[in-house]
C-alpha cells in the first residue's frame, strides 16, 4: 500500500563516465513511512544513484527533488542537513571511540557542538533513542572495534539516526549478518520507517520479500520496474530473465 506523498522525487536522471551511459532516464519516487527496495544486478547502477542523491556524483541530466528542495549541485555536507543520510557498504565507526561517543559525534551534526556539550544528562534523546532502538545501549561504553560485525552495522544505523534524517540510504545493510541478525535488522528498519523514508540498496531476495514496502529494479542503468510491491516484482518475467543464474 502506498503510504504517503513522494518525500523523494527523480526525474530524467542521466549519469555517464566517460562515454559510458551508467544511468540514463531514470524516473523514481519514495514516500514518506515507506521502505523502498532498490534492486538490481551487479553492474546495474544502484551505488551511483544513491551517490547521485546524496551529492557524491553530478548527474549529467535531471533532477533530484527531496521535500520539494532540489539536491543537484549541493555538496554532500549541505544534504546531510537537508535530512538526507546514509550508511556504507562497509560499516564506517570510529573503533578507537566508544559506542555512545560515536552515537554523541553523529548527533552534533544536527544539534551543534556548542548545544551537545550543554546537554545536560550526557547524551542528547536521539542518542538515547538511538541506543534503544539498536539495542546497544549495554553497549555504551564499549569501544566500537570491540563490537560485534552486526552491532557494527547497527552502530552505523544508529548513527545516521542520531543525525535525524528524514530520508535514510542504507547500502546492503544485512551483508555477512547470520539469520538472526538480518531479522533484527529488518525490524530496525521497519522502525526507521515510521515518519521517515528508508531507501535500502540490497541483494538479499528473501530480505526484500520480508521487509519491503515498494521495490524498483535497476538493471543496465535503466529502470526495470518502478515503484512495485514484492508480489509485482516476483511474477514480473522481466525481472526473473534479469536474475536467472543468480
Ligand atoms: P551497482 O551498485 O548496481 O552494482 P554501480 O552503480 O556501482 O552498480 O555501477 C554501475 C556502472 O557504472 C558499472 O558498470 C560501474 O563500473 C560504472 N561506474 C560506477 N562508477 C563509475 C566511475 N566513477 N567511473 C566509471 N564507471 C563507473
Amino acid at each position: 500500500e502506498k503510504a504517503g506523498e513522494p518525500l523523494l522525487r527523480i526525474r530524467g536522471l542521466g549519469v555517464q563516465f566517460g562515454g559510458f551511459h551508467a544511468l540514463t532516464d531514470v524516473d523514481f519516487d519514495a514516500r514518506e513511512g515507506e521502505v523502498h527496495f532498490l534492486i538490481g544486478p551487479n553492474g546495474a547502477g544502484k551505488t551511483t544513484l544513491v551517490d547521485i542523491i546524496t551529492g557524491l556524483t553530478k548527474p549529467t541530466t535531471g533532477s533530484v527533488s527531496f521535500d520539494g528542495q532540489q539536491l543537484v549541485g549541493h555538496k554532500e555536507h549541505r544534504i546531510v542537513h537537508f535530512g538526507v543520510g546514509r550508511t556504507f557498504q562497509a560499516a564506517t565507526v570510529f573503533e578507537a571511540l566508544t559506542v555512545g561517543e560515536n552515537l554523541d559525534l553523529a548527533a552534533s551534526y544536527r544539534l551543534g557542538l556548542r548545544r551537545l556539550l550543554r546537554q545536560p544528562r550526557g547524551h542528547a534523546d536521539a542518542v538515547v533513542e538511538a541506543l534503544e532502538v539498536t539495542g546497544l545501549a549495554d553497549e555504551v561504553d564499549k569501544s566500537a572495534g570491540a563490537l560485534a560485525h552486526g552491532q557494527k552495522q547497527w552502530l552505523e544505523i544508529g548513527m545516521l539516526l542520531a543525525q535525524g534524517p528524514r530520508l535514510l540510504l542504507l547500502d546492503e545493510p544485512v551483508a555477512g549478518m547470520s539469520p538472526d541478525e538480518r531479522t533484527r535488522t529488518g525490524e530496525l528498519i521497519r522502525y526507521l520507517a515510521r515518519g521517515r523514508t528508508v531507501l535500502v540498496v540490497e541483494h538479499d531476495m528473501d530480505f526484500m520479500r520480508r521487509f519491503a514496502d515498494r521495490v524498483t529494479v535497476l538493471h543496465e542503468g535503466r529502470i526495470l520496474r518502478a515503484d512495485a510491491t514484492v508480489a509485482e516484482v516476483q511474477a514480473d518475467p522481466t525481472v526473473q530473465e534479469v536474475y536467472i543464474g543468480r
